[in-house]
């Protein structure tokens, strides 16, 4: 068969951790509902999450199909425990060089794959720079999926162009990001390790040639959309140079109530359960306290959260999941003496995995305590939230200026270092407060109108005339006419 007639196919291969699988699921529904071939690239071992959330959808136009291959980890040649196919079940931050190391050696199976099925273009993670060398050999594009916001691309690539924190006498005090639109201060304590320190390993190493890899790729993919936040979608396609397509907020690909439950793990918590819980509330009374599928805090800091969450006297749903560090995950001693009892119907722990986008949808959760992962940031944008900011680590220090300097629709809790996975000491006062002033107030409700302001923007962009539909369609045919 010609190449012209080969039927258009695109390859997704996701980063193996959930803030970039869950997008990449979302990503495949939206193509395959476009009628293209879709497959999606992975381990065994995190296979199961793609075929529960790309399980085939009716759509007006029919049945819709996402195709999932498997390529087998490299645990045990990268010094991994077996059965460590995903970052989130690394033993110990530590092991993250190891797997650096392991994304490596999956270069030789995936040219297989290509080599076998002769797909028509290839979505890859900024994880795996080598896919672009990959793609080339077998005369197709990549393109690059980084998983979060033209503001942070840009931003990102000013602090590392530019090394502002340099200059800094303190990791304290504030800088002005140079270059970047919109006089947007953060500080070197925000700045992640790898930029501002000497360390040369295969993490580092790594994320040098993932930006190189990017600047050589076809162009880039990008969850969000263009009413978000033109002036660094602009900046990053005009100053920098880049080609881009903004096709989201992909979350909102998820109707139904069983399509948003199912992302990700599985649930700790039934739907309808939630749901009863929720039904029983008042618009805007709840609290939704999240910290994504990584962030981890210690036991000290999880009472910190327990204490200033009853003194805001506001209804919560807040998701608790354990460092591993604990001897005894089994022992509740993170939790204050008596706390469940007193909360007793106006607070719901979830231990575990909560159906994330199903709660922030509800009309009884009035507001967002995040840490700002991209995905949670643009689910609790979807969902016309104000939101607490509590950056951990990753790009999240970023996505929390957009939120707080940018949009204005969030405070910050005041944490402000960039650390590996234990969260920063917040004493409970500043929960509290930061809590009360995105739920109760005249403050509150300008956060509120304006986040749902652009919620709104949010579903239309995906509706046909939309500028996200637009460019998805755009995507699509410049990717057919490149054969
Ligand atoms: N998520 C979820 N339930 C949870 C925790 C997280 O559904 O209990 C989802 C959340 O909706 C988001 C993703 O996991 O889509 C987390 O991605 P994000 O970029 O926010 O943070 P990361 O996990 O990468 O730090």
């Amino acid at each position: 068969m010609s190449s012209e007639n080969r039927e258009f196919h695109i390859f997704l291969f996701p980063f193996m951790a959930y803030g970039h699988m869950i997008p990449v699921s979302d990503m495949a529904n939206l193509f395959a509902a476009q009628g293209v071939k879709t497959t999606i690239i992975t381990t065994p071992l995190n296979a199961p999450t793609f075929s529960k959330a790309t399980r085939s959808r009716k759509t007006n136009s029919g049945r819709i199909e996402v195709q999932i291959k498997t390529i087998k980890f490299p645990s045990q040649e990268a010094g991994l425990p077996e059965g460590c196919e995903n970052l989130e079940s690394l033993p110990t931050p530590e092991f993250a060089n190891n797997f650096s190391k392991a994304l490596g050696l999956l270069q030789e199976p995936l040219e297989r794959l290509l080599l076998e099925d002769q797909p028509s273009c290839l979505v890859a993670d900024m994880f795996f720079p080598w896919a672009t060398d990959a793609a080339a050999k077998f005369g197709i594009p990549r393109l690059v999926f980084h998983g979060t916001s033209f503001f942070t691309l840009a931003a990102s690539d000013c602090v590392r162009r530019y090394q502002p924190f340099k200059n800094m006498s303190s990791d304290s005090e504030p800088f002005v990001i140079p270059n970047l639109p919109g006089e947007i201060k953060m500080t070197r304590a925000q700045v992640p390790y790898f930029l501002k320190e000497n360390i040369e390993n295969d993490f580092t190493q790594l994320m040098k040639q993932a930006h190189d890899s990017e600047v050589g790729s076809y162009g880039i993919v990008v969850n969000s959309f263009y009413e978000l936040e033109p002036v660094y979608a602009d900046y990053y396609r005009k100053i920098l140079g880049r080609k881009a397509w903004h096709i989201g907020p992909l979350s909102l690909c998820n109707r139904d109530n069983e399509e948003k439950s199912y992302r990700g793990k599985e649930v700790s918590i039934d739907e309808h359960e939630c749901l009863k819980w929720l039904n029983s509330k008042k618009p805007n009374s709840v609290v939704y306290v999240c910290f994504g599928s990584m962030a981890r805090f210690s036991n000290s800091q999880l009472k910190e959260i327990a204490a200033g969450l009853e003194a805001t006297r506001l209804e919560f749903i807040w998701v608790v999941r354990r460092g591993k560090n604990d001897d005894d995950v089994g022992k509740e001693d993170w939790l204050p003496e008596g706390f469940e009892e007193r909360m007793e119907g106006k607070g719901l722990i979830i231990r575990g995995w909560a159906p994330q986008v199903l709660i922030l949808d509800h009309g009884a959760v009035g507001g967002f305590v995040t840490h700002c992962g991209w995905n949670s940031t643009l689910e609790g944008i979807a969902a016309g939230l104000p939101m607490v900011t509590w950056p951990v680590s990753a790009e999240q220090f970023y996505n929390d200026k957009l939120v707080t300097q940018v949009l204005k629709i969030g405070v910050g809790v005041g944490d402000q270092k960039w650390v590996r996975v234990e969260g920063d000491s917040v004493k409970r006062e500043a929960i509290e407060k930061a809590v009360t002033q995105i739920m109760v107030g005249e403050e509150a409700e300008e956060m509120r109108s304006r986040s749902k302001g652009l919620a709104e923007q949010a579903r239309g962009v995906i509706e046909k005339g939309g500028s996200s539909h637009f460019d998805l369609n755009a995507l699509i045919e410049e990717l057919s006419s490149h054969r």
